[in-house]
């Protein structure tokens, strides 16, 4: 138990974590370009936000919260999702007060009881925006467009972009009643899980995987035949937008997404090969949902997107760049003496801002410059006796081989 972490939960280490600083550099400056920023909020929050924020009968709120007691009473939830914090970042600090829209993103760790299995743990990390205020169709557009602005800078030009339209709660109505309607006969032959979801939710019987579920909902009604004029011409809008920007999607009439407070547009991308969870995010509006935790009438739209997957799918095509990420410059030093020189020398490269280290193990000069080779670094910066008396260090490239003396004020000029 000491030496072993958590089911579903990952280590980052050094030489993988340089991969995530990437994507987040890219995700970071992706967002500023479009001019949202970056939103921090508790990574646990009362238990109600996300039961009321994710909604009730959703698998997350059913069965995958990480839920406890305080040392206080309080019913205390590790963030499943990002919108909800937001959601109640934006009414506490009222946002709203300020010009809309408010646009805002997030990266971070999100917890889920999930089954563990490639792609899918019960640590993981999202990257996420949020919009409050906008209402225009060209908003759903230009979400859609950063994501994807996002997957391309990465490398990631082959996923798909799968749409479609939930409508307003009266849609939501019309085709709950169509849905129960048309599932009334072979409620019987529904998943268990499907025949609860009949009378709180029917709408998630055509996001069930098991096989004859889906075969049942082949010929079930859909959303998108049951929009009002309004969400049709909404939807009719935003598609436009896609099309004008040049981004290709498909028309996902059973797209329905798991959360239960989205409204109008919503989708999904997926990455094909790697493996059974390919899904690498997800969005929509949600125009009820600040109303519904308490705030004024506010329309809203994000998604989020896991980045364990987006890793997946970049070391699957090999798109993930070599980073160097030790230092670039090694010191060895020969002797006492050499040893205090150095010291200082790396301070005085250090505060030039170059990458440098040097060795505490006490080694011999053969070995530092074995762990110099380790290192992979670029430069060997090696200091003798003989050396200090002249004022000078050897210069080493450590790829070419070649080396040369170099007066030690020259170190840095030299280096940069
Ligand atoms: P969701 O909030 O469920 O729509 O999830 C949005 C995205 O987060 C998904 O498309 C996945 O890429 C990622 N994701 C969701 N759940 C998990 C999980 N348990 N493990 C890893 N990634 C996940």
């Amino acid at each position: 138990m000491l030496t072993t972490r958590p089911r579903g939960t990952a280590d980052i280490l050094p030489g993988q974590v340089e991969k995530w600083q990437y994507i987040e550099e890219v995700a970071a400056r992706v967002c500023r370009e479009y001019g949202y920023r970056e939103i921090r909020t508790p990574i646990f929050e009362h238990t109600e936000l996300f039961v009321r924020g994710v909604g009730e009968s959703t698998d997350i709120v059913e069965k995958e919260m990480y839920t406890f007691q305080d040392r206080g009473q309080r019913s205390i939830t590790l963030r499943p999702e990002g919108t909800a914090s937001v959601v109640r970042a934006y009414l506490e600090n009222k946002l709203y007060a300020g010009p809309l829209p408010v646009k805002t993103y997030y990266i971070g760790p999100m917890f889920r009881y999930d089954r563990p299995q490639a792609g899918r743990y019960r640590q993981f990390h999202q990257f996420g925006i949020e919009v409050f205020g906008a209402r225009q169709p060209a908003m759903d557009a230009e979400v859609m467009a950063l994501a994807m602005d996002f997957y391309g800078r990465l490398g990631l030009d082959d996923l798909e972009l799968h749409i479609n339209s939930l409508g307003c709660p009266a849609c939501r109505n019309v085709v709950r009643e169509r849905l129960q309607q048309f599932f009334r006969p072979v409620l019987g032959e529904l998943c268990p899980n499907c025949q609860g979801r009949y009378e709180r939710n029917p709408l998630r019987i055509l996001d069930c995987k098991s096989n004859r579920c889906t075969e049942l909902a082949l010929e079930a009604p859909t959303t998108a035949d049951c929009l009002c004029p309004r969400c049709r011409e909404h939807f009719e809008q935003v598609q436009q937008y896609m099309r004008d920007l040049d981004i290709p999607y498909v028309l996902d009439k059973r797209l329905v997404r798991g959360l239960d407070y989205y409204t109008h547009t919503a989708f999904e991308i997926m990455a094909p090969g790697i493996g059974a969870q390919s899904s690498v995010g997800g969005g929509g509006r949600y125009d009820g949902l600040v109303e519904a935790c308490g705030g004024p009438p506010t329309p809203g739209i994000g998604f989020a997107l896991g980045l364990e997957r987006i890793l997946l799918a970049l070391e699957k095509r090999g798109k993930l760049p070599v980073v160097q990420a030790g230092p670039e410059v090694f010191l060895v030093a020969v002797g006492d003496r050499a040893y205090r020189e150095s010291f200082s020398l790396l301070a005085r490269l250090r505060a030039a801002g170059i990458a440098a280290d040097m060795d505490y193990q006490g080694r011999s000069p053969k070995a530092q410059m074995k762990y110099a080779g380790k290192l992979g670094v670029r430069y060997a910066v090696i200091m003798g006796e003989e050396e200090l008396q002249r004022g000078s260090v050897v210069l080493r490239d450590m790829a070419a081989g070649s080396q040369r003396d170099i007066p030690v004020g020259e170190v840095i000029g030299a280096l940069k």
